[in-house]
C-alpha cells in the first residue's frame, strides 16, 4: 500500500478525481476522506510526509481552552468532540493527558472564573466521569507539582486534554488513506499547475528521488500546502486579497531529570502568554513562542532570543530549577499558517481554517489545527464532491479506525505496553522502550518487537527492526525521515541519534540501495539537523 515505486507508476498512468498537493495532516486527512467516499485520489508531498508544520507542533489534540476565552463556543464544541473521535480511532496515538493549570494572582485565569470556565469546557467538549475538571487548593496544587512557584499561587485546575505525536498521526492517516486506495508519494514536488480550457486539470511534478519530471491528470486539485499555500495560489494566478501570515513557534527539549514534572503544566508567562511544559518519557519539552516570520520556510530554527524567552518563562514558574541554554538537548521550530487579519497581533489571529477558490478552480485550504483535521477534510471533500457534480456522499471517517490503531480502548494499549515490559524486561523496560514502541507503532509494535528479539542485539536489534518497518511499510526514503519523523528520536533522544548514526546508515543504505556518495550526503544532513536542533549554529555557537 505504501509502495513508492508503484505509486509513481500510478500517478503517471491514471486520471484522478482529486489531486491533493501537500502531505501534512491537512492533505492526509483530505486524501483519506475522499478515498473513503469512493473518489480516486492522488496525493503528492514535496519532501517527506509531515515534514512541514505537521511535525513541529506542541503535539496536543486539544479542546481549545483559549477559544473559550474568546467566547467561541461553537469551535470549543467542535474541537472538543473531535479529540474524543480521534482518540477512539487511534487510542495508541491520541491519549488522554491530565493538564494542570496553576492559578496565580493577576494571572490570565482567576480561581472562580476557571472553575466555571473548565466546567463549561468539559460540557461543550463532552468530557465525562473521572476526566472532568477538578479544582485544587493551593496546597493540593503544590502537592501535585512541588516545583511550582508558591509565592503567588492561589490554586490550580486539573483538566483533560489529549497528547499525540503529530508526525506519527500524519503517517497513520496517510497509511489509512493508502489502504483505502489513495495513491500517495513523498518527495514529489508540484512545480507547475496544468490547465485545460482555463481550468486546473492537474500538475507537473518532479520526483526528487529519480530526478524525473512527469504530469498528473486530475479533475479537481486541492492545495493543502500549509505555509506554502500562497505559493500555489500564485501559481494558479489567484489574486491574494486574503493571504497567509506566518508566525514561528519554538519548542525546547530538556531531560526529565532537569525538569521532573508529574503532568503537563499550562501556565501564565509574565507577558500573559501561556506556556506548556510537557513530560514525555525521559524528557520534558517546553513551548512555545509566537513571533512574526518571514525567513525561509523549510528549516525554521530556534534562535538565542527564542531560547531565552522560553527558559525565562519556565524558570519564573519553576524557580528552583534554573534551566540554562546548555540544558537544551534538542529543539524544533514550526510555522503557523494563519490567515492575515488587519490590526490583529500574532496571538489574537483566529486559528480557524478557510477555503479559497481560484477562478481556474484550484481549491486551497489554509489555517486550522492538527486537532480539527478530520472536520476540515470533510468540508473540503464536500466541496470537491459538489464540484465533481457527484451525488452527495456522506463523510465516513468518524468510524474508520486509523492504521495500527485497532485497540478497543486505551486500556488495551496499556496492557500491550505492560505485556512487552513484563515478558522481556531486559529489552523493553529501560528508557520507556515498551511505551515508545506501542505509542509510536500501535499494533505493529508486536511485529517490530518480535523482529528485535530475533535479531537480539540490544538497541541495534531494535533499530534494525524499526528500519525494516520504516522502509517496507512507511515509505521512509532518507535517514532524516527515519530519525526525525518515523521514530521522533531527533527531537526526543538526540544522543541516541548521534551514537547510532553510523550503524543505521549501513542498514538504510543497503535497504534503499544508496551509492557511497548518497550515504555520505545523508550522514551530513542528519548531522546538520542535529546541530540545528541542538543550537550549535545559534545559541550554543
Ligand atoms: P504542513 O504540515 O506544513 O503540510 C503542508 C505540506 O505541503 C508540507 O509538508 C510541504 O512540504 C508540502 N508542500 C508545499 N509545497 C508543495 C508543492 N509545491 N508540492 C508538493 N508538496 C508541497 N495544532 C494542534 O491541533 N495542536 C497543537 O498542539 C498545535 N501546536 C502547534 C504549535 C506550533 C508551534 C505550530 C507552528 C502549530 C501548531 N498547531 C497545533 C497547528 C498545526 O500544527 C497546523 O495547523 C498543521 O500541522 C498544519 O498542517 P498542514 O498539513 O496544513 O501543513
Amino acid at each position: 500500500m505504501m509502495n513508492r515505486n508503484a505509486s509513481i507508476q500510478n500517478l503517471q498512468s491514471n486520471t484522478f478525481d482529486l489531486l491533493v498537493i501537500g502531505g501534512g495532516i491537512t492533505g492526509a486527512g483530505i486524501a483519506l476522506d475522499a478515498a473513503t467516499r469512493g473518489l480516486s485520489v492522488a496525493l503528492v508531498e514535496a519532501r517527506d510526509f509531515g515534514s512541514g508544520t505537521s511535525s513541529r507542533s506542541t503535539k496536543l489534540i486539544h479542546g481549545g481552552l483559549r477559544y473559550l476565552k474568546q467566547f467561541d463556543f461553537k469551535l470549543v464544541n467542535e474541537v472538543g468532540r473531535e479529540r474524543a473521535i480521534v482518540h477512539r480511532l487511534a487510542p495508541h496515538l491520541v491519549h488522554p493527558d491530565k493538564m494542570l493549570l496553576p492559578l496565580v494572582s493577576n494571572g490570565n485565569y482567576g480561581y472562580w472564573l476557571t472553575s466555571i470556565g473548565l466546567t463549561v469546557y468539559d460540557f461543550l467538549a463532552g468530557v465525562k466521569g473521572d476526566d472532568r475538571r477538578k479544582m485544587l487548593s493551593r496546597e493540593e496544587t503544590l502537592r501535585a507539582e512541588p516545583l511550582l512557584r508558591s509565592s503567588d499561587l492561589e490554586g490550580g485546575g486539573l483538566y483533560a486534554e489529549y497528547r499525540t505525536d503529530d508526525a506519527r498521526l500524519v503517517m497513520a492517516v496517510m497509511k489509512t488513506a493508502a489502504s483505502m486506495g489513495a495513491t500517495v508519494a513523498n518527495y514529489v514536488k508540484v512545480h507547475r499547475l496544468i490547465e485545460s480550457k482555463g481550468r486546473v486539470a492537474g500538475a507537473e511534478v518532479r520526483d526528487a528521488e529519480s530526478g524525473n519530471t512527469f504530469s498528473i491528470r486530475a479533475k479537481t486539485v486541492v492545495n493543502a500546502a500549509g505555509p506554502w499555500v500562497d505559493h500555489l495560489r500564485k501559481m494558479a494566478g489567484e489574486p491574494l486579497h486574503k493571504h497567509l501570515r506566518l508566525t514561528k513557534g519554538v519548542h525546547l527539549v530538556v531531560s526529565r531529570e532537569r525538569l521532573p514534572i508529574q503532568q503537563t503544566v499550562y501556565f501564565d508567562n509574565r507577558d500573559k502568554r501561556m506556556i506548556f511544559a510537557v513530560p514525555r518519557g525521559e524528557i520534558t519539552y517546553l513551548g512555545t513562542t509566537d513571533t512574526e516570520y518571514s525567513g525561509e520556510l523549510h528549516e525554521p530554527m530556534a534562535t538565542a532570543d527564542d531560547v531565552a524567552y522560553i527558559l525565562n518563562a519556565v524558570n519564573a514558574m519553576f524557580p528552583s530549577v534554573d534551566l540554562m541554554a546548555r540544558d537544551v538537548e534538542s529543539s524544533w521550530a514550526g510555522l503557523r499558517p494563519l490567515i492575515h487579519e488587519e490590526g490583529k497581533s500574532a496571538s489574537e489571529v483566529s486559528r480557524r481554517d478557510e477555503l479559497f477558490e481560484s477562478s481556474s478552480g484550484l481549491i486551497s485550504i489554509a489555517g486550522g489545527k492538527l486537532t480539527g483535521y478530520r472536520k476540515m477534510a470533510e468540508r473540503v471533500v464536500d466541496r470537491v464532491v459538489e464540484r465533481l457534480q457527484l451525488k452527495a456522499i456522506p463523510c465516513k471517517t468518524q468510524s474508520i479506525q486509523l492504521a495500527d490503531g485497532h485497540f478497543s480502548s486505551y486500556a488495551e494499549v496499556t496492557e500491550l505496553i505492560a505485556l512487552l515490559e513484563n515478558n522481556h524486561p531486559a529489552v523493553f523496560s529501560g528508557r520507556s522502550t515498551a511505551r515508545y514502541l506501542v505509542e509510536n507503532y500501535g499494533n505493529s509494535a508486536v511485529s517490530i518487537a518480535h523482529s528485535a528479539l530475533e535479531i537480539r542485539d540490544g538497541i541495534n536489534g531494535l533499530l534494525a527492526a524499526e528500519i525494516d518497518h520504516a522502509t517496507s511499510q512507511e515509505m521512509c526514503c532518507t535517514a532524516l525521515d527515519f530519525w526525525e519523523r518515523r521514530t521522533g528520536r531527533l527531537n526526543f533522544d538526540a544522543a541516541c541519534v548521534a551514537q547510532h548514526l553510523e550503524f543505521s546508515m549501513g542498514l538504510l543504505a543497503s535497504r534503499l540501495g544508496w551509492s557511497s556518495e548518497r550515504r555520505t550526503d545523508e550522514v551530513t544532513r542528519v548531522k546538520s539537523a542535529l546541530d540545528r536542533a541542538r543550537g550549535v549554529y545559534d545559541w550554543k555557537a
